[in-house]
């Protein structure tokens, strides 16, 4: 199933996307939901992030080439980073360059949102803590993350956490085609079984660290590939099963 959050008449509104058409949610979709029967036109619902996380767990050096490509060591345990839930933007938003950074980059990734509330989950029982996945991209302020020890300048202006368009519920996250495109360009393509930490590895190492909430999300790394984004650029987040992001860059 594909779920959406929408605006509709002002009102936020989770929905459940039902072939070119979105039915209403009443309830909670992390726990009790039913779909009423009004259906809305797909096309003409305003997407918005499909959800709210309280926090994004977001994993560096994940693939093999992107560490590579950074001349950076493959970490022996996944490298993880914080960023707040005021970065997120859902599908069509703008991301703002932000007049302190000189490189801002797309990170095409896996988004995994989180089904319940977990901490200290075993690898055998990470896909019960698992709702679906989305497509992600970890915009990156790439010359502050050089310049500044700690990642969270870098990876945390708000906009830098587009996501979307919706939650798919039923796919298998180790084999999973991850893109980006720049432009229509094609700019990344790689598998998520060349992950170094898999999925279900990252929950259950991510839920030793810390308690996680329904709706918080884990990003689950970038393959190589990664480059610049200009102001008036369109940067597209293509994930295989999921579905397609796209976003446009302004001046803050
Ligand atoms: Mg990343």
């Amino acid at each position: 199933m594909k779920f959406v959050r929408f605006c509709r008449n002002d009102e936020v509104v989770y929905g459940v996307v039902d072939k070119d058409c979105v039915r209403e949610i009443e309830g909670d979709i992390f726990s009790d939901c039913r779909a009423l029967e009004h259906r809305y036109p797909l096309e003409e619902c305003r997407l918005l992030a499909p959800c709210s996380p309280s926090k994004i767990v977001a994993v560096g050096l994940n693939y093999r080439t992107h560490a590579e490509e950074l001349k950076m060591e493959i970490p022996e345990e996944p490298l993880l980073f914080l960023k707040p839930p005021t970065a997120v933007i859902g599908p069509g938003e703008p991301i703002c360059f932000p007049d302190m950074s000189q490189r801002v980059d797309y990170e095409a990734e896996l988004g995994v949102v989180v089904g319940r509330t977990c901490r200290q989950v075993s690898l055998q029982d990470a896909p019960d803590a698992v709702f679906g996945y989305t497509c992600f991209n970890d915009v990156t302020a790439r010359d502050l993350q050089q310049k500044d020890v700690q990642f969270t300048r870098s990876k945390s202006f708000d906009t830098f956490a587009p996501m979307g368009p919706w939650i798919e519920t039923d796919t298998d996250p180790d084999s999973l085609l991850v893109e980006s495109f720049l432009n229509g360009e094609k700019r990344q393509s790689q598998r998520t079984g060349d992950l170094i930490f898999p999925v279900y590895e990252l929950v259950s190492f991510i839920s030793r660290v810390m308690t996680l909430y329904p709706g918080d999300v884990i990003a689950t790394g970038t393959p190589s590939g990664i480059g610049p984004m200009q102001v008036g650029d369109e940067i597209e987040i293509r994930v295989e099963g999921i579905g397609s992001l796209k976003n446009t860059v302004v001046r803050q």
